[in-house]
């Protein structure tokens, strides 16, 4: 679950880390008014689910309420690399001496967390690592033993900041650590932390990832889930309970169980197609749950062939066969479905749906012929 820069804020703050006081906005005049409370000069920050908004022309600094005018109606409804601006967050502008990096996430093959720290800041970390690899102070973290002052002391020195700035930076460091760990986040960066012209250490940036699976632990969190940016399809998905993920492909994918749906993925790219999305219908394939997830990829106009795969395990062969039947019934489907069907009483179910098969309606004995067919006919489509 990606953060806006003013949720991203307002999260950090919870942790006591140093953010500038500022308001969302929703149109110019809400922008003119904020700055008119907080006082100028101030920053006008367009709010997307991206970075690189500096860039892109997104962040003005407006010395005046006539600038802030001119600077929130040309942002309001820019587009950032497709992320129409509908937010605006007003903040109180900072002085700027110098601009450093700081971010916190989680390396799956060390399994530990990594901080990573740079003296250049305000640029994207790729290029850094890219152009000015020693430039990055690394720092594995066992999650077990956590983030010691020592730890970060030594790793502060490492980044080679100037000596005013240390303090400070060590500081922001063990709260961002702990807004990371407690706030359940994948990743907390900030791009740029500074130090500003009075000798503090501030954030100016805030980019937070959060786990969606806690929000169990942070109701508090529902509000942010409220603003997620999905695509349609992700949208429809998980307004129907279904774990879904939108891919680039022609051929759309239902299966049951994610390890079935990862591994129908590959299949199909092993028979040189592409699958449209990752669907995982879970245990219960019943007649509801196969409605949803065939109109779900029905909506997808790239899908031009659809792949059931399921290996029936506590779900019983009947039952599903039963569940393809009555949702097709319900659901006008555009593409031709292939569908793969074993597991627990396999042969009962292709019986039932034996009946059924017809040119855009087939059954194949193995997952290998099945995805061939899917790609086979996808291709036919799009010829067509
Ligand atoms: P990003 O481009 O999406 O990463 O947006 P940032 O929030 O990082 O802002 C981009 C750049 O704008 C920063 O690197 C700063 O150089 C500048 N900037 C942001 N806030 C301020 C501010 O309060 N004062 C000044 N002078 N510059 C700022
Ligand atoms: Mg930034």
């Amino acid at each position: 679950m990606d953060l806006f820069e003013y949720q991203g804020k307002q999260f950090f703050s919870e942790y006591g880390l140093p953010v500038s006081a500022g308001e969302i906005t929703f149109t110019v005049e809400e922008a003119v008014d904020a700055a008119q409370r907080l006082g100028t000069p101030v920053m006008v920050k367009a709010q997307v689910h991206t970075g690189g908004r500096g860039k892109a022309g997104g962040v003005k600094y407006a010395a005046t309420i006539e600038d802030v005018r001119e600077h929130a109606s040309n942002i309001f409804g820019l587009d950032i690399k497709d992320h129409v601006v509908k937010r605006i967050w007003i903040e109180k502008a900072s002085d700027i001496e110098e601009e450093y990096y700081a971010s916190f996430t989680l390396d799956r093959s060390a399994k530990k967390h990594l901080g990573m720290l740079s003296a250049e800041g305000g640029v994207e970390i790729e290029t850094v690592a890219e152009e000015n690899p020693e430039a990055i102070a690394k720092v594995w973290i066992d999650p077990t033993s956590g983030l010691t002052t020592e730890l970060v002391q030594n790793w502060v020195q490492s980044a080679n900041l100037p000596a005013q700035a240390v303090e400070g930076t060590v500081r922001i460091l063990l709260d961002l650590y702990q807004s990371y760990v407690k706030g359940d986040a994948d990743l907390v960066e900030i791009n740029p932390l500074i130090l500003t012209s009075d000798g503090d250490v501030h954030v100016l940036d805030a980019k937070v990832t959060l786990d969606g699976n806690s929000i169990f632990r942070h109701p508090e969190y529902a509000e942010f889930d409220k603003t997620q940016t999905r695509d349609e399809r992700e949208t429809a998905a998980h307004d129907r309970g279904l774990q879904y993920v939108g891919l680039d492909g022609t051929v759309g994918v239902i299966a049951n169980g994610a390890g079935l749906a990862m591994a129908t993925v590959d299949v199909v790219n092993q028979v040189g197609g592409a699958a449209a999305n990752f669907l995982d219908i879970g245990g219960g394939a019943n007649a509801e749950v196969m409605a949803g997830a065939l109109e779900v990829i029905n909506n997808d106009p790239e899908v031009k062939s659809i792949f059931i795969n399921i290996f029936g395990g506590i779900t019983r062969g009947e039952e599903v066969a039963n569940g393809i039947i009555e949702a097709l019934q319900n659901v006008d489907i555009e593409a031709p479905i292939v569908i793969r069907l074993d597991g627990t009483n396999a042969d009962e179910g292709r019986s039932i749906l034996h009946p059924h098969l017809s040119e855009t309606l087939l059954m194949a004995p193995t997952m290998l012929e099945a995805a061939q067919q899917a790609v086979d006919l996808a291709r036919k489509e799009n010829d067509k």
